[in-house]
């Protein structure tokens, strides 16, 4: 068989490729989605004050002996209520249950319309009946691809076409989480340094863990502090610490869980031979093997391009 190219271009115009789904679900533009409804209430007062004072509307047109119903209250005479309807028909429920199977399993009301063709007025019937107007091609929107289907509703006053309601919904697939790239691993929090501590990082740079030292009583303190606390002097050098220590006292980190850290791990209380404290990470040991008393020996870490600190390392004894 053969079909000539421009044919071919009008029967599927290149922006709307042939999609066999859609066409299932052409098959249902037409049917109807609720026959022979019936309003709940004829057309009446109380109704109409009601809706009026929910919705604010002084219009003295919805008052007195010759008010009309407000027009947007169309709907509104053909809702079932908490006690639902009867009349509607297989065909929506097969199309819901068609596009939920199909994924669309979301739906959100997107849009109404109505037209009005004649007041409604207290005491009249209402009678509805509701096709499913159409099914679009497969859209995609912020919440996801799905289809668009509308349906109309018309509404008749004592048999007399009132008014009609088109009603759109979007049965969709809900649009994924934007897929983010892998996290890369958090860098470890970089330290505080304000111009009381410069120095100690400065000597850090060096591969030098500097202590102060009270330039009047001579007193050694760490960490870093603009005065003495022993006499409360504010002149100070330092010294270079030999990097020799013991654990002084322990803790095995194991909650709560802090970016760029594995728990568990063992902080320690280094205290230097120079009779400073100071805290920071034991190395070389599992982190349940770290002990009180424990030798270690002072070591620079290179954790990322811009960060070094100072760790202490056990087991080099054994
Ligand atoms: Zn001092």
């Amino acid at each position: 068989m053969s079909r000539s190219q421009s044919q071919k271009s009008h029967d599927a115009p290149h922006d709307v490729p042939h999609d066999p789904f859609h066409e299932r679900l052409k098959a249902y533009e037409g049917r109807p989605a609720a026959v022979g409804g019936t309003g709940k209430d004829v057309v009446n007062l109380p109704m109409i004050r009601h809706w009026c004072e929910a919705m604010g509307d002084t219009d003295p047109a919805y008052r007195g002996p010759d008010a009309v119903a407000p027009p947007t209250m169309l709907q509104a005479w053909t809702m079932g209520g908490l006690s639902g309807h009867t009349d509607r028909s297989g065909a929506y429920d097969e199309l819901s249950e068609l596009l939920d199977g199909a994924g669309y399993t979301s739906v959100v009301a997107t849009d109404c319309e109505q037209e009005y063709l004649r007041p409604l007025r207290p005491g009249d019937a209402i009678t509805f009946d509701a096709v499913i107007e159409s099914v679009s091609p497969r859209k995609t929107t912020k919440l996801g691809t799905g289809h668009f289907v509308t349906t109309r509703m018309d509404i008749r006053a004592d048999g007399e076409l009132a008014g009609t309601h088109r009603f759109r919904i979007l049965k969709y697939t809900p649009a994924g989480r934007p897929k983010a790239a892998p996290a890369p691993r958090p860098r470890r929090p970089r330290p505080v340094v304000n111009r009381d501590n410069a120095g100690f990082w400065e000597g850090v740079a060096e591969h030098r863990l500097l202590v102060q030292r009270c330039g009047d009583c001579a007193t050694l303190r760490f960490p870093w502090l603009p005065g003495c606390n022993a006499c409360g002097s504010r002149r100070w050098d330092t010294v270079e610490a030999s990097g020799e220590g013991t654990v002084y006292s322990y803790v095995v980190m194991h909650h709560p869980p802090f970016p760029a850290f594995d728990p568990p791990y063992a902080v320690g209380l280094i205290e230097l031979a120079e009779g400073v404290r100071m805290i920071s990470n034991v190395v070389g040991v599992p982190y349940d093997k770290v002990r009180i008393g424990m030798p270690v020996r002072l070591e620079f870490l290179k954790v990322d391009e811009e960060l070094e600190l100072p760790v202490f390392r056990a087991g080099g004894e054994d």
